[in-house]
C-alpha cells in the first residue's frame, strides 16, 4: 500500500487536492483531514426532488474536488468520489436503484463537443461508469447535443434557458432497451435543466422509468438571487413609472 501510495504522489503530485497542502499521507489525493472531511460531507445525500439523488452536499471541498475533475484532468476522481459516498457504501443507493425494474442504465449527460476535445474525456460518462461498477448496470450513451446554429453566448438569459430546454436529443441509431430503468448522471445538480433537459428528450412515450443521479447537490441560491434581483428591478420599474 504504502508503494502504491509513493508511486501515486510521484504521478499525481504531494498535494492535498482539498486544501492544497503538501502530505505523504494522501489516499492518493487527499490529506487525512481532507478525507475526514469527504466523509463528514459524505454523509448529508440530497433529493432535490423525487426523481433525483444527488451523492454529496456543494461544500467548499467537494467543490474544489469537482473542478479537480473537470479541469485538472484527474479523471480517477470520478470513481474516488462515488466509493466514498456514504450513500453508495451503506447501500441507500443500491436500495433504491433496487426497486426499479432491472436493468439499470446509467446514461451521462453528453458534454459539448467542442469540451470534449478540449478535456478528453466527459466527466460525467465517468460517473455513470463509477455508478454501473458500483450499482451493477451498465452505461448506456443514449443522449447527445444538438448542434446550435446561434452561439450560446450571444443569446440573452431566457433565450439561454429556452436553448437548454430542446438541448438534447436521443441517438436513433442506437438499439433501446425494452426493459428496466435509465438514471441520468451528471455532476452537479442546481436547478435542474440540463437533467430535466435530458429526461424530455426521451419524450412522453419512453416506456421507462427515469431516475436522476448527480455527484453533487448545489442549492440553487445564485438562481434565486437573480430571480430576486429581477423581481427588485421590476418593482423599481413599477414605481417609477409611477
Ligand atoms: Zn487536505
Amino acid at each position: 500500500m504504502d508503494v502504491l501510495r509513493t508511486v501515486s504522489n510521484f504521478i499525481f503530485g504531494m498535494e492535498c487536492l482539498g486544501c492544497g497542502t503538501s502530505s505523504e499521507r494522501l489516499d492518493p489525493w487527499l490529506c487525512p483531514s481532507c478525507a475526514a472531511e469527504l466523509a463528514r460531507e459524505a454523509n448529508s445525500p440530497a433529493f432535490p426532488n423525487e426523481d433525483a439523488f444527488c451523492l454529496f452536499p456543494m461544500r467548499p471541498l467537494t467543490r474544489r474536488l469537482v473542478h479537480a475533475l473537470k479541469y485538472k484532468n484527474i479523471p480517477g476522481l470520478a470513481s474516488y468520489l462515488v466509493r466514498h459516498s456514504s450513500a453508495v457504501r451503506n447501500g441507500m443507493v443500491a436500495q433504491e436503484l433496487s426497486m426499479l425494474a432491472q436493468p439499470l442504465y446509467f446514461v451521462p449527460v453528453p458534454l459539448h463537443r467542442a469540451r470534449y476535445r478540449e478535456r478528453g474525456y466527459n466527466q460525467a460518462d465517468l460517473l455513470a461508469s463509477a455508478l454501473a461498477v458500483a450499482m451493477g448496470g451498465k452505461v448506456c450513451r443514449m443522449l447527445r447535443r444538438k448542434t446550435f446554429v446561434v452561439s450560446q453566448t450571444k443569446l440573452s438569459k431566457e433565450e439561454r434557458q429556452v436553448n437548454v430546454a430542446g438541448a438534447f436529443e436521443i441517438v436513433r441509431s442506437q438499439k433501446f432497451p425494452v426493459k428496466g430503468s435509465v438514471i441520468v448522471v451528471d455532476d452537479v445538480f442546481t436547478t435542474g435543466a440540463t437533467t430535466s433537459a435530458c429526461i424530455a428528450a426521451f419524450g412522453n412515450d419512453f416506456p421507462l422509468p427515469l431516475k436522476v443521479c448527480t455527484l453533487l447537490f448545489d442549492e440553487p441560491a445564485s438562481a434565486a438571487a437573480d430571480y430576486a434581483a429581477d423581481c427588485r428591478a421590476d418593482w423599481d420599474g413599477l414605481r417609477i413609472k409611477k
